[in-house]
């Protein structure tokens, strides 16, 4: 699948520290330490519905990790995927009458255009649900090869379940407690209720076809792909059996990355399959969690639309912490616009280089995307009159994806 294009990236040429990032299974902010190629992969959007300002805020946020890296002069592959082919997105296309393909189509040029004004570096590889089923057969065949996938004890329809007691470590990426994983299970596309498995929390790996629904042809049987196994399928043919960082929004801690980790790790012997398992916060609107069900959404294409500047978008997004939850709203828009118009009038000026102040900014990123206390090193250079701008503007530009030009 085609992503979207580059945005131009200009060259850091001071030496960058390690960049530090919060894993959520060991709880505890620590060095990422990727090779001379770093992998990352993030758990891309499914199609239904426009892409708001939360998914905006997780893709800005795994953005800076990329800059970051690429900064520091690693080669980063990036893998991300689009779920289009999933149980929201049949219901949506059936309720609106319209076919499901278009629907996706739709859905991901939109995400695709908000991605590009927001100046997001695009994936190495980005890869849909669809192209994928063939990986995904192959892994679910090798996962009942080995034991570590059963037919549910189900006559009309045995779909494909994994067994979690396969890799002896379910539970250590998200450290859930098994009451919290089975409410969060079936809040979130699992069914526990399920009759017939060997474990409440076992995932669906293959749906045997239903009638009205879209199906493959395969051995183990004419069906569609489970959540969490596309992801685990996409990932380890991309990037191999173990990565640096598995990222995305919180609401997918648990299931998603829990079983698609172990997923990973009962396919390939290797564990941890990521050494980083990070987690976006999400954004709320009118003091809630910004969410499709609840109706409360900002869109970032209608912003622009209306005549906001997308990296005005993107200060407001980094103003505070990725990791906490975080109302949106159009003040916060509003002070990004006035702080951006500063720093943008700074970047023309000459000086003495800000040697000491692009020292803290760089640290400031390097200590988990430190964006609040990165910006407030901006706020300060942009004040001090004596400092030099194009120095600070160019690494602006290349760690926060900002143009200050
Ligand atoms: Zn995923």
């Amino acid at each position: 699948m085609q992503a979207w294009s580059p945005p131009a990236i200009p060259p850091v040429t001071r030496p960058l520290p390690d960049l530090n990032l919060f894993d959520t299974s060991t709880g505890s902010v620590r060095a990422t330490t990727p090779g001379p190629t770093a992998r990352m992969y993030v758990c891309g959007i499914t199609p239904y519905d426009a892409t708001h300002i939360g998914h905006a805020a997780t893709y800005v946020a795994f953005d800076l990790v990329h800059r970051y890296w690429l900064a520091a002069g690693h080669a980063v592959d990036y893998v991300q995927n689009v779920t289009d082919v999933d149980d929201p997105l049949l219901e949506r296309a059936q309720r609106d009458g319209i076919d499901w393909r278009d629907l996706a189509a739709e859905q991901i040029q939109l995400f695709r255009s908000d991605m590009t004004a927001l100046r997001v570096v695009p994936p190495t590889h980005y890869v849909g649900a669809v192209e994928a089923v063939g990986e995904v057969v192959e892994a679910v065949d090798k996962l009942l090869a080995s034991g570590a996938a059963y037919r549910v004890d189900d006559d009309a329809y045995p779909d494909v379940y994994f067994d979690i007691r396969t890799t002896g470590h379910f539970g250590y990426a998200s450290g859930y407690d098994e009451p919290t994983m089975l409410r969060l299970a079936a809040e979130r596309g699992g069914d526990p209720s399920r009759p017939g498995k060997r474990q409440l929390l076992d995932p669906l790996l293959w749906r045997l076809a239903r009638p009205g629904e879209p199906s493959w042809e395969a051995p183990i049987g004419r069906g569609r792909p489970g959540w969490h196994i596309e992801c685990a399928a996409i990932a380890v043919n991309r990037l191999g059996p173990q990565i640096d960082v598995q990222g995305g929004g919180s609401d997918l801690i648990f299931p998603h990355h829990e079983c698609s980790a172990a997923h990973a790790e009962a396919w390939t012997g290797r564990h941890p399959f990521a050494g980083h398992y990070v987690h976006a916060g999400m954004m709320e609107l009118d003091g809630e969690k910004m969410s499709k069900s609840l109706g409360n959404l900002a869109f970032v294409s209608t912003l622009v639309a209306g005549g906001a500047d997308p990296a005005a978008i993107r200060v407001a997004l980094l103003a505070s912490h990725y990791r906490s939850d975080r109302p949106w709203s159009d003040d916060l828009l509003a002070r990004a616009a006035t702080r951006l118009a500063r720093w943008r009038a700074a970047a023309a000026r000459p000086g003495a280089a800000p040697d000491a102040e692009m020292t803290t900014f760089v640290a400031a990123l390097a200590d988990d995307l430190d964006t609040p206390r990165a910006l407030s090193v901006l706020d300060a250079w942009a004040e001090d009159g004596s400092l030099a701008g194009a120095q600070m503007a160019r690494t602006v530009d290349a760690l926060l994806g900002v143009d200050l030009a």
